[in-house]
């Protein structure tokens, strides 16, 4: 293939990638193919959400997802003018991070959204960033995870058990999505917990807006959820009942956050309790 120049090597594989990379080109991990549809509305992600019949279906369409203006036009922009200098000989991403780990979990994880020079220059939830760091090292800790890091697609990681998606796809500036951007990416999270409900234990929120983004999802699937809403701190626990009668825990933690974890609002015995509970 010959170079580009706006063409940079993968850091694991050394391929040469456009930014944003385009589906199928070859990234490792990478759900979609060249060819799968894309959801421009909140309408079309609730239609292919509804039809995705695996959780690889639905990492596809999630993948190449455009139904939000704002956050497409953000993660993009990162992606090409926006780079962080430490990262500027790198490909990135830029399109909405995939879940990631197993497809039948017993555990769902659930974050906030895909960091600007994280997940949104990796291609991976939680990876390539200080968050990622303290997830995967907990989980590696736990036994979930093969290997204490998670620095880039393609280099070896897998979870076991566990499946890590988000509240939003897509980096939100500020990392503030907007209310109608939480409720249309909440479209995408009611098919995970769809498609993961038959083997599901727990799902572990980490932070408020996935706690609430859970309870939504949950909700508008008819499961039976706690009324009053039940308020997320550190710790939190309750049940919920799917429409089959499972009984499935969502648990809360403080997000992985740099802000939390370097002020010590976070610490790794806190999360290895947390964990070690799920
Ligand atoms: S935030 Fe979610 S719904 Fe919006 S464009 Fe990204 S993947 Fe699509």
């Amino acid at each position: 293939m010959t170079k580009t120049a706006s063409q940079l090597p993968h850091p694991v594989t050394g391929q040469l990638f456009e930014s944003p990379v385009p589906p199928g080109a070859g990234w490792p991990g990478d759900p979609a193919k060249s060819a799968s549809t894309i959801a421009w509305t909140e309408r079309q992600v609730e239609q292919m959400a509804g039809l995705a019949g695996s959780v690889a279906e639905l990492d596809a369409v999630v993948s190449v997802c455009r139904a939000c203006p704002r956050l497409v036009k953000w993660r993009e922009t990162v992606a090409t003018e926006g780079k962080r200098a430490s990262f500027a000989d790198q490909p990135y991403w830029g399109r909405p991070g995939p879940g990631f780990g197993d497809p039948e979990p017993e555990i769902l994880v659930i974050g906030l959204a895909p960091a600007a020079n994280g997940t949104n220059r990796t291609g991976r939830m939680f990876t390539g960033d200080r968050s990622g760091d303290w997830l995967y090292a907990a989980l590696h800790r736990a036994g979930y995870a093969s290997q204490p890091t998670s620095t880039h697609a393609g280099d070896g990681q897998s979870l076991t058990g566990v499946r890590i998606v988000a509240a939003v796809r897509c980096a939100p500036p500020g990392n503030k999505p907007d209310p109608a951007e939480r409720h249309t990416c909440g479209l995408w999270l009611d098919r995970d917990l769809a498609l993961a409900a038959p083997g599901l234990r727990s799902m572990l929120a980490l932070g408020a807006i996935a706690w609430d983004a859970t309870l939504a999802s949950a909700r508008r699937l008819g499961w039976a959820v706690q009324r009053p809403r039940p308020r997320f701190t550190h710790g939190a626990e309750t049940a919920m009942v799917t429409t089959t009668d499972r009984s499935i825990r969502l648990v809360g933690s403080y997000h992985v956050s740099q802000q939390n974890t370097f002020t010590g609002r976070l610490t790794e015995t806190m999360l290895d309790e947390v964990l070690a509970g799920l």
